[in-house]
């Protein structure tokens, strides 16, 4: 994704918006992140005393497993984050300018891997997996005594519900 910053440099705008999508298959990141829609930005470019600075506020769409009934779903994140541009700064994301315009496939590549959680539920209700049968108690009931859990089972959902 190339922002065309020059009539913006060119003008005496101090700020200027840009919105953009980015093709799913254009966003550079490894097969264990699969995106389900193309990545939205609105960009917000700022002059601040000589210096340009890009807000961006991201939506990206990926599919995950739930981490307490491990049903596949679509799970949705909303991040913002702010690029200095062209200025060497190791603590900020920094992209360069060439030829009036900045390049932010790194930045959105690098900002989907810092924020995609590391465990979420297909909804905040989900009741999981029973820890006996297996069954997806959010679609089935089953007449378990759970406090008589099969070994496996406990494992399996102690993994799933860790951290969660
Ligand atoms: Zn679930
Ligand atoms: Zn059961």
């Amino acid at each position: 994704m190339i922002l065309d910053l020059t009539s913006f440099l060119d003008s005496k705008e101090l700020t200027c918006d840009y919105r953009f999508v980015v093709d799913k298959t254009k966003v550079e990141v490894d097969k264990s992140i699969v995106l389900t829609d193309d990545v939205t930005c609105d960009v917000l470019v700022s002059k601040v005393d000589g210096n340009l600075f890009a807000n961006v506020a991201m939506t990206y769409k990926y599919e995950e497993n739930c981490a307490r009934c491990n049903k596949p779903f679509v799970h949705m994140v909303n991040t913002a984050f702010e690029v200095a541009i062209d200025i060497e700064d190791d603590d900020a994301l920094t992209v360069n300018m060439k030829q009036d315009t900045i390049n932010l496939n790194d930045a959105i590549s690098e900002m989907i891997y810092l924020t995609k959680p590391i465990k979420v539920l297909c909804h905040e209700e989900c009741k999981g997996i029973c820890t006996k049968c297996g069954s997806n108690k959010n679609h089935e009931i089953c007449n378990c005594d759970e406090n008589k859990v099969d070994p496996r089972f406990q494992e399996l959902i102690k993994l799933l519900d860790k951290e969660v």
